[in-house]
């Protein structure tokens, strides 16, 4: 079974990543996770509603997630990307089913309130932020998809064992979803050729990453690349046996990362 996580950005072809998925559901069933971060940012900014991004100690960046940002994050992830990559989907003969982490307690996650950032070199607690970590997914909901052939098309936000709707890392639930599913390939799209060593020279692709040395290839990583090469890690403990990274803005782009044109982590 194959898991495509395809990020957020402008630039991501869909229609190459919509016509992949049908030839590949031909023979192994697929799971497909989404971001929206640019669709999140653009929506924000169109009902005046501030994006605030905070930096934990270990300098991974995240979105600081208050009730009218969960509400601007719920419309673009649950509602506007992830319906229209159904649509594109369903246009391209694969029968998508779009559910977003609460539907069905798809993606429970553990609720973090309060979370150290750093700001201004000092490191503080931020109280009541609405996000969470994914601990457990309902296997049993996508097994009913993929059994009767559906092609799911999932997203954040999760639900908290407290029923709170709280945003996550896409990239991590789908690390933990992997794990649960006994996935053997997960291929993770994004906006850049592979993992590169010096993130401002599209040249200087890592090629492959052995799973003992992916901690010294995090250092390369800047912003929430990081969080891409921890759900490598995650997946890999979680018994995958490849995580693919590849360029989601090229023809053919999920067959490229599985070719390994990208970075082969494993
Ligand atoms: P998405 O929203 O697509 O899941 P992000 O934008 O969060 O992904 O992270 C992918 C981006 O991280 C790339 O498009 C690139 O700009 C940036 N990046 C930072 N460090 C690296 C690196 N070492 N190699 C490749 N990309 C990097």
């Amino acid at each position: 079974m194959l898991l495509i996580k395809a990020g957020g950005g402008r630039e991501i072809n869909w229609n190459g990543v919509c016509a992949d998925i049908a030839a590949l559901r031909a023979s192994e069933p697929v799971v497909l996770v989404h971001g929206a971060s640019t669709l999140r940012d653009e929506l924000a900014a169109r009902l005046s509603v501030p994006v605030r991004t905070v930096v934990s100690p270990s300098g991974v960046t995240s979105v600081y997630t208050d009730r009218a940002a969960i509400e601007v994050f719920l419309m673009a992830y649950a509602g506007l990307a992830n319906k229209r990559i159904v649509a594109r989907l369903l246009a391209h003969g694969v029968p998508a089913v779009g559910l977003s982490g609460v539907d069905g307690r798809l993606w429970e996650a553990a609720a973090k309130k309060d979370i150290p950032v750093v700001e201004n070199g000092k490191t503080r607690l931020l109280r009541d932020n609405l996000t969470g970590r994914v601990e457990r997914v309902n296997e049993a909901l996508l097994r009913l998809l993929l059994d009767a052939g559906y092609v799911p098309v999932l997203c954040a936000p999760a639900i908290s064992g407290q029923n709170e709707i709280v945003n996550t890392d896409n990239d991590q639930a789908a690390a933990v979803m992997a794990g649960a599913l006994g996935i053997d390939r997960v291929v993770y799209l994004f906006e850049a050729p592979g993992l590169l060593r010096d993130p401002g020279d599209e040249g200087s692709r890592i090629g492959r990453v052995g799973r003992e040395a992916i901690d010294a290839v995090l250092p390369f990583a800047q912003g929430r690349m990081k969080r891409k090469i921890l759900g490598a890690k995650k997946a890999l403990e979680a018994g995958v046996k490849t995580v693919c990274f590849g360029d989601g803005r090229i023809d053919r782009p999920v067959w490229s990362a599985l070719e390994g044109q990208g970075t082969v982590f494993g």
